[in-house]
C-alpha cells in the first residue's frame, strides 16, 4: 500500500495537464488505464458553475454541461458516444456496464470493454477509480457510501465479474473534501472507525479518504493511492458542495481502458 497525502508527497505520476484553458489531473503509471480527475478550469459555464461544470443534476444550462463534458472527454482521449455515468444515490449498488448510457440507481460502474468511459461526479464526495487486469471501475463515495462500503463492494464486483482478484486491483482516490474542511456530527462519526476521526480546533472531522482506503484494504486491495487534494480548500480548482452551500458544479473521476490494457 502506498498512501500519499498532500502536495509535498504527491508523486510525479500525478500530472497537471493543460490544453488551452482546460486543466485536468492525470495519473500516469505503467500498465494503468487512463485515469483522470477534472478541475473546474477550462469550461463554458458562468457563475456559480464556472467553468467546467460536468453535472447535469445542477441548474446549469445542459448544453453548457454537454460542451464541458465533450471538452474533457476529448482531452482524456474518450468519446462522448461511449460515456457511461451513474445515477449516484449514496448507495452500494455496482453496475456492470457493457454499453454507454446513464445507469440510474447505482454508485459504481465497472466494465471490461475498452473505450467505454466510466465517469462519476462529485463536489466533495470522493471519486475512486479502480483497475486491474482487463477491467476498470469508477466509484462515487460520499460519507454514506463510504460507511456502507461502496469501494469494497466495487472490488468484490470486479472479482465476481472479471478476472481481477482483489489483490490485483489498484485504486486511486481523487479530489474530495478532507479533514481540514470536514467537521461532522456524532451520527456520522459513529459510522466510522476511530482511525478515520481527526480532532482539530476543538472539532472532530472525518478523514473520508482514509475511511475509503481502509475499506479497500479490508477488501483485499494491496495498493491504493490518494491524490490528497481538498475540494473545499481549493476554490480555484474544485467544486465543493459544503463550501458553496449546495450551489456549485460537479467534477469527474474518469477511467477509460484502452485496448492495450484490455489485452
Ligand atoms: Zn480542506
Amino acid at each position: 500500500m502506498t498512501v500519499l497525502r498532500g502536495a509535498p508527497s504527491v508523486p510525479r505520476v500525478l500530472r497537471v495537464r493543460m490544453d488551452g484553458a482546460l486543466v485536468w489531473l492525470s495519473w500516469e503509471s505503467a500498465g494503468a488505464p487512463r485515469l483522470v480527475f477534472s478541475t473546474r478550469r477550462g469550461g463554458v459555464s458562468p457563475p456559480p458553475y464556472q467553468s467546467l461544470n460536468l453535472g447535469l443534476s445542477t441548474r446549469d444550462d445542459p448544453t453548457r454541461v454537454e460542451e464541458n463534458r465533450a471538452r474533457l472527454l476529448k482531452a482524456a482521449g474518450g468519446e462522448a458516444a461511449r460515456l457511461a455515468t451513474a445515477g449516484q444515490v449514496h448507495g452500494t449498488d455496482v453496475r456492470v456496464v457493457t454499453a454507454a448510457g446513464h445507469h440510474s440507481g447505482c454508485d459504481a460502474l465497472l466494465t471490461d470493454r475498452p473505450g467505454i468511459a466510466l465517469a462519476v461526479s462529485g463536489a466533495d464526495c470522493a471519486p475512486v477509480l479502480l483497475w486491474g487486469p482487463g477491467a476498470v471501475a469508477a466509484v462515487h463515495a460520499g460519507w454514506r457510501g463510504a460507511a456502507d462500503g461502496i469501494a469494497g463492494a466495487a472490488v468484490r464486483s470486479l472479482a465476481a465479474h472479471t478476472p481481477c482478484a482483489p489483490a490485483e486491483v489498484r485504486a486511486l482516490i481523487g479530489p474530495c473534501i478532507r479533514a481540514c474542511c470536514y467537521p461532522v456530527g456524532p451520527e456520522v462519526l459513529a459510522r466510522f472507525d476511530a482511525s478515520a476521526h481527526v480532532v482539530r480546533d476543538g472539532t472532530t472531522r472525518l478523514d473520508l479518504a482514509r475511511a475509503i482506503g481502509m475499506d479497500l484494504e479490508r477488501s483485499g486491495v494491496r495498493e491504493w493511492h490518494d491524490v490528497g487534494r481538498c475540494t473545499s480548500c481549493e476554490v480555484e480548482w474544485f467544486y465543493s458542495h459544503r463550501r458553496d452551500r449546495g450551489v456549485t458544479g460537479r467534477q469527474w473521476g474518469l477511467v477509460i481502458m484502452d485496448q492495450a490494457h484490455a489485452a
